[in-house]
């Protein structure tokens, strides 16, 4: 595939190989774009800017829903795109699909609500003069969007749809992983606005995604991506807005009064896309009490799952992204078992095919918890009560999302009250997200929020505008 650059595809001779991680095969190649590419880019998005700003509100409402209708046509095409460059498996890349197409509509909406508020202005006391002030929100200008390889469609629209939706211009930089989807849904974009409003360049990420964040004609930076990643952006972007959405280790605490069956059925999303996700449950801690039924079920559900060909509608677990971090997740675990973790379940790979694992006897000491894994490992950490539970679940550098399963109220509250995360869920597993709610974490987790009205706040600016009326 080519880059998309002022409304057309643009090709390097530099290009690097798209490999499928279950089974190596090449599936396509993308351009490998260098500073001067990424400069030209950042030249484009700033001439189109005046292009979409004439757009009226009820214009890019339309062209945004009309996108969402090219992008519902072309669902299996897409989602047939993500299980080969990412390797997720077939079920749970339609479900990113089905929930990009929402993620579209949901800007498509918010284009039409893009409000300022009056400002009183007799507060400083009476004078002759009579002020009128207000505010409007104006678009901040270019973003640029730099994104994982984990959910390449849906995750690169939670920046781009929301930018669009601010009468922006947008330069997406997707991961060299798996850049296919998300060139494919820039193209789709594409269709619908002025050229130059909406672009795509691949490369990597220290070259093309460092010239985005020092550039002083970008405008903001909406960044998904890993902690230290995310940590060098801020270094480096200088004055510009920047959104960060990194990494998790979310808990999912189960109380000694949990229904057993639904808090073994929400650990089983430890194992979703392979353990690839931000919010996946990456901790289960157990009240003692209950720490061995649980465990029993939870063993027979999760063998149960299908591990295998992404591509197969049945399979529930395919491969991580590639080989290096297959061999990352194994010594993670070797590492905790030889620190005095006991290996329940899994623990082995073949190629990029990572078996279900299970630990028990976890401690916060260990690497595989301390840091976030990203893979299909469940590790289990035992602990007395609630107090104790609150505390574990709030020893680590992240706090993205978290789950607690109790039927005590007051439990519940103070979880609630307690976990030092972006969202806490009560009886729901962290792995829960709708495309419109405020989602971003606390601590190394991120900075900023994302979901659609959220984003579209941040892609703003507030203009003041005071009418003296003598
Ligand atoms: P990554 O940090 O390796 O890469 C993310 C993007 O940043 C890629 O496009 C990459 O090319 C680019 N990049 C790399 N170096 C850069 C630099 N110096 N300047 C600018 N851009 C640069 O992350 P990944 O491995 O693709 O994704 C996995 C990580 O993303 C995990 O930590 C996961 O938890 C996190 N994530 C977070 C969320 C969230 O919403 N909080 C969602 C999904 C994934």
């Amino acid at each position: 595939m080519q880059m998309l650059i002022n409304g057309e595809f643009i090709d390097k001779e530099d290009k690097q190989e798209i490999k499928n991680p279950f089974n190596g095969e090449v599936i396509d190649t993308v351009p490998i774009a260098d500073w001067g590419d990424a400069d030209k880019v950042i030249e484009v998005a700033n001439n189109a800017k005046q292009s979409i700003q004439d757009m009226s509100a009820k214009e890019v409402s339309e062209s945004l829903f009309n996108a969402s209708l090219d992008l519902e046509e072309q669902s299996e095409y897409i989602a047939n795109l993500i299980v080969s460059e990412v390797g997720k498996p077939y079920k749970q890349a339609i479900v990113e699909v089905n929930r990009s197409i929402e993620t579209i509509r949901f800007a498509a909406e918010e284009a039409k609500r893009i409000y300022g508020e009056t400002v009183p202005l007799d507060v400083a006391g009476s004078s002759n003069e009579k002020f009128y002030g207000f505010t409007k929100k104006i678009p901040i200008g270019v973003v640029g969007a730099i994104t994982p390889f984990n959910f390449p469609v849906n995750l690169a629209l939670h920046k781009i749809a929301p930018a669009l939706a601010a009468k922006n211009t947008v330069i997406v930089k997707p991961s060299m992983d798996a850049p296919l989807s998300t060139l494919k849904i820039v193209e789709i974009l594409n269709n619908h606005f002025p050229k130059g409003v909406i672009n795509a360049i691949t490369g990597y990420g220290s070259e093309v995604g460092d010239a985005l964040v020092v550039s002083t004609d970008v405008d903001k930076i909406s960044f998904t991506g890993s902690v230290a990643t995310g940590l060098f952006i801020a270094s480096r972007a200088g004055m510009k807005k920047i959104t960060l959405e990194l990494g998790g280790n979310d808990p999912l605490i189960v109380l000694e009064d949990a229904d057993l069956e639904k808090a073994t059925d929400a650990a089983l999303s430890a194992f979703s896309c392979a353990g690839q996700v931000c919010i996946g449950v990456k901790r289960i801690i157990l009240d003692n009490k209950i720490a061995d039924k649980f465990i029993d079920l939870f063993i027979n559900k999760t063998k149960q799952l299908k591990i295998g060909d992404p591509s197969d509608k049945t399979v529930d677990i395919g491969p991580v992204i590639d080989e290096n971090a297959a061999i990352h997740i194994s010594k993670s675990i070797n590492n905790a078992i030889e620190d005095g973790a006991k290996l329940l379940l899994g623990g082995s790979y073949e190629g990029c095919l990572f078996e279900p694992t299970i630990l028990d006897d976890v401690n916060m000491s260990m690497d595989l918890v301390a840091n976030e894994t990203f893979g299909p490992v469940a590790p289990i950490i035992r602990v007395d009560g609630v107090e104790e539970a609150i505390s574990v679940a709030n020893n680590t550098q992240y706090g993205l999302q978290a789950g607690v399963f109790t039927e005590n109220i007051n439990h519940a509250l103070k979880c609630v009250e307690k976990i030092d995360s972006g969202a806490v869920l009560i009886n729901k597993e962290s792995t829960f997200r709708t495309d419109n709610m405020p989602f971003g974490g606390f601590k190394s987790s991120g900075m900023g929020k994302e979901g659609i009205k959220y984003a579209v706040e941040d892609m703003c600016k507030t203009k003041l505008i005071i009418l003296n009326h003598i």
